[in-house]
């Protein structure tokens, strides 16, 4: 059986006025994998990514998911959700109802909801935490809860931008473990962003080093660093945090 894409962006490019900040941009995203957009601050990752997710529409090119165009489905029909650096929960729900939230909002029945947002808090670890505060929670916990909230209503495709940055080193590599496990359990797509090589190595099955709005490499971990297609490619894995 050959691997399907899930995601297939075609002649991406996006302007900001007189700044184009993406330029036609091909990429095919294989369902099931971990793709890791890696590359320096301001190279485009977080609008390709926000572009993927439908946030911000293309200048030029058209994002497909699972065979739809991404700008002709609304919000809700679009099946991907996201994960932010900042996990935007709300401070004034506890964990059980953050997790809730947008079931609630899709009026499914209470007990379904019961269910699966307790399945999904053992899956993030967090089995015994329904009840807290947000503020009651660590960084690392609030960013389960983020994933739990993201991963509740099974999208086939999870966006994750930056979503350790925030967190001191030793939780950030135990999180990356955990972000693993997670991806095999549910066997989402993820399409993560990262400047950070390590997180990217760790984590991807496929890397797609961005510079300048362009994809200067696309491949495993293994094959970017054995060769390295140019300098820029050369230099920045190499470069240590
Ligand atoms: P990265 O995620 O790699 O750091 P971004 O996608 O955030 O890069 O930004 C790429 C470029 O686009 C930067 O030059 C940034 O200043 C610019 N940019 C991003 N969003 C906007 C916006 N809403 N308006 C104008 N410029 C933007």
């Amino acid at each position: 059986m050959t691997a399907s894409n899930i995601v297939e962006l075609y002649g991406v490019t996006k302007a900001f006025g007189a700044l184009t900040v993406l330029h036609d941009i091909d990429l095919n995203i294989v369902e099931g994998e971990i793709l890791t957009l890696l590359g320096p601050s301001g190279c485009g990752k977080t609008t390709l990514m926000r572009i993927i997710a439908g946030f911000e529409p293309t200048t030029h090119g058209r994002v497909i998911i699972k065979g739809a165009d991404v700008s002709n489905l609304p919000p809700d029909r679009r099946p991907v959700n996201m994960v932010f650096q900042r996990y935007a929960l709300f401070p004034h729900l506890d964990v059980f109802d953050n997790v809730a939230f947008g079931l609630r909002l899709k009026k499914w029945p209470k007990d379904r909801i019961r269910e699966v947002v307790r399945n999904m808090l053992q899956l993030v670890q967090l089995g015994d935490y329904g009840n807290r505060w947000i503020h009651e929670l660590s960084g690392g916990q609030a960013q389960r809860v983020a994933l739990a909230r993201a991963l509740v209503n099974s999208p086939s495709v999870l966006l994750l931008d930056e979503p350790l940055a925030a967190l001191d080193l030793k939780i950030r590599h135990h999180m990356l473990a955990e972000l693993k496990r997670i991806h095999q359990e549910t066997g989402t797509t993820f399409i993560y962003v990262t400047h950070d090589q390590d997180e990217a190595t760790i984590l991807s099955d496929r890397i797609v080093l961005m510079n300048g709005g362009r994809i200067e490499q696309i491949g495993t971990p293994e094959e970017m660093y054995a060769h390295p297609r140019s300098l820029f490619c050369a230099r920045f894995l190499g470069e240590t945090n």
